[in-house]
């Protein structure tokens, strides 16, 4: 292997192809000379000229019958394959059989010239090499290539020939969805004691592929592939083809069909719309001199976007079920979603597949016509040897580094996301009041993994004002931690009752901590694990013997239905609880035992009261924790 010369992933798609690499601590997609960050897999021959990717591309209107694309659904089969057969009808150019094998064939250079579809890929592959030498400045000679998970031998075997023709060292041939995966750092994120299923849903221009695959310490085992070769970006643009030019029919009164140009002038406009769509509700087509001198002004909602094609990508939905049942898993089953193909940006695709796992959160931060590039050349760099540090924190980018909380009563730190947990993720947890009729409590937020609040790192705070009056517990105030794509943290409280609500957004790069930081908080939190139990335990101890005695007070002294104390019974108890409260003030550094027998002899206190008056007495009079039910108590002061 070269030294110094680094290797390189890339993604040889049917329609796009995209190369990454490992550089400088971090994975580079490459653009072309064009600045593209994919390259349509074309291949065009003109006169003595070959042409390749985007210039390729651009010509093909002028010259379909020499223009090559979609090799890769010709790579290593048969002539006879079925899929081969039905292909060949659907392309301008000539597929004709050469000892079983199919080869495309052009004119070039003044001549007939057959070339086998490896050829063709080579070419390609050779394309993207030269992006990455330029980009590189030096020569490339290792790869990673990826193939879909339903590719068999030959298919493989042809795919790593191609690779060979192009001069390159092939050191895997690698499944598009584990390379999508790793992109994720899926197998890195925990340490994958267990069996992790990932379902990769890859939706492309021309191709669905769903992927289920199963990952445990490093291995990748695919568990199940459905999809359709079929179905993809050009579909979607086709239905809003046919929709425009019924729509200039009924205007214009003229049919459009058979002006190939003007169709595929229509065609280009509606896949910009189509990408509009994807971030705006409305997108506008202008053709100017569209048909017969007449010019095309309209424009086309989202709405409509999604009812024109429901049916397809709700049958995406019936192929995610089947590779389910393959897999013999059920949705809850899938650990992850990745989302990939630059098709699955559409927003109504997205929400599908997320209400269909019953709103769970997919990776798609990685931009999806990269992700699978972007796997591959992290897979590179580790075939390479590459030991850098930062090869392994890329894997860990998308994860919280540290737990996210805020300071509850007695001062400790009460995470509400948990440190390893995926972004975006949106948490929310229930907390209350710390004294009666408290109308106001102070969030603060902080990042780290101490059992005291103040060990920790602050992000933030706020006040959260105009809580409606009620005793200490009462009130239920919800907080949400939520973590966007970019890293970024929002966190809201609401008070439930008055719906009062205030927030504060925390932004990643405001005093972000370095991963030496991070690492020495990880391990300082290790150092001070048996201390910070303890802590936290007397903390706990001391807050709930502190809210039984304010419960106790609030008991007696409301005569609830269940408990109806008079007299002396009452003074007693009230007494009794002011005197634990005085001792209290005076040992905030106790042991949890003591709190715990301060606690059992308020108990006692109050039971015999109560058999001695022969009350009825509903044993424990503390409401039975459910997940509603607050976590802990937060404080006014600041
Ligand atoms: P791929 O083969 O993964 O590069 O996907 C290409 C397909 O994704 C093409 O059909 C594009 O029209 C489609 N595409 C790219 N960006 C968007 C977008 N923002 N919204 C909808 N479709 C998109």
């Amino acid at each position: 292997m070269a030294a110094g010369s680094p290797a390189i992933g890339i993604d040889l798609g049917t329609t796009y192809s995209c190369v990454g690499v490992f550089q400088h601590g971090r994975i580079e997609i490459i653009a072309n000379f064009q600045g593209n960050r994919t390259t349509p897999s074309y291949v065009a021959f003109k006169g003595s000229e070959r042409l390749i990717g985007e210039a390729a591309k651009n010509q093909e209107a002028m010259n379909p019958t020499n223009t090559i694309f979609n090799t890769k659904r010709l790579i290593g089969r048969k002539f006879h394959d079925d899929t081969v057969q039905s292909d060949m009808m659907h392309w301008p150019f000539q597929v004709i059989c050469e000892k079983g094998k199919p080869k495309v064939m052009v004119q070039y250079k003044g001549e007939n010239k057959t070339f086998f579809p490896e050829e063709i890929s080579s070419m390609v592959l050779s394309k993207m090499k030269e992006f990455a030498e330029a980009y590189l400045g030096k020569k490339v000679e290792n790869a990673v290539i990826t193939v879909p998970a339903y590719f068999n031998d030959a298919q493989r075997q042809a795919t790593k020939d191609a690779g060979t023709i192009t001069g390159l060292n092939v050191l895997r041939i690698m499944n598009e969805p584990t390379a999508a995966a790793i992109a994720y750092g899926l197998d890195k994120k925990r340490i994958l004691k267990h069996e992790k299923n990932v379902l990769i849903f890859d939706l492309g221009g021309g191709t669905f592929d769903v992927s289920i695959l199963s990952i445990q310490e490093a291995i990748f085992e695919v568990k199940a592939t459905a999809g359709d070769t079929h179905l993809g970006g050009e579909d979607f643009d086709d239905r809003m083809v046919n929709h425009l030019i019924k729509e200039f029919k009924h205007k214009h009164k003229k049919d459009i069909t058979s002006d190939k140009r003007a169709v595929r002038r229509l065609r280009t406009a509606c896949e910009k719309a189509k990408r509009i769509l994807s971030f705006s509700s409305y997108a506008s087509i202008e053709i100017d001199s569209f048909y017969e001198g007449i010019d095309f002004y309209t424009f086309i909602s989202r709405a409509r976007f999604e009812e024109l094609n429901a049916d397809l990508f709700r049958g995406t939905l019936k192929l995610v079920e089947k590779a389910l049942k393959d897999a013999k898993l059920n949705k809850s089953q899938i650990h992850e979603i990745v989302l990939v193909g630059g098709s699955t940006r559409i927003p109504k695709i997205q929400k599908l597949l997320k209400d269909f796992f019953n709103g769970k959160q997919l990776n798609k931060t990685i931009n999806p016509d990269e992700a699978i590039a972007y796997g591959a050349a992290v897979e590179a760099a580790i075939l390479m040897g590459e030991k850098s540090e930062n090869l392994q924190d890329l894997l860990l980018l998308d994860v919280t580094p540290l737990s996210l909380g805020i300071e509850t009563a007695g001062g400790l730190m009460t995470p509400v996301i948990k440190r390893n947990t995926t972004i975006p993720t949106i948490q929310t947890e229930m907390f209350t009041t710390y004294f009666d009729n408290q109308t106001c409590v102070t969030m603060k937020v902080y990042e780290g993994e101490r059992a005291l609040a103040k060990s920790n790192k602050l992000l933030g705070n706020f006040k959260l004002t105009g809580i409606s009056p009620a005793y200490r517990g009462i009130p239920k105030i919800q907080v949400t931690f939520d973590i966007d794509t970019n890293g970024i943290l929002h966190v809201t409280a609401t008070d439930q009752n008055s719906g009062r609500k205030n927030n504060i957004t925390i932004n990643n790069d405001n005093g972000h901590l370095s991963k030496d930081d991070i690492d020495q908080m990880v391990e300082e939190a290790k150092k001070y694990r048996l201390e910070d139990e303890i802590i936290r335990d007397r903390v706990a101890a001391r807050n709930t013997l502190e809210a039984y005695i304010f419960d106790l007070i609030q008991t007696v002294e409301k005569n609830t239905p269940r408990i109806k104390l008079r007299g002396e019974a009452k003074r007693d108890i009230l007494e009794e609880c002011q005197e634990v409260l005085k001792w209290l003030e005076g040992n905030q550094m106790a042991d949890v035992n003591e709190y715990e027998h301060k606690q059992k002899e308020l108990e006692r206190v109050f039971n015999l009261s109560v058999i001695k008056l022969c009350f009825s007495v509903g044993s424990g009079h503390h409401a039975a924790q459910s997940s509603e039910e607050p976590r802990s108590s937060i404080d006014e002061v600041d």
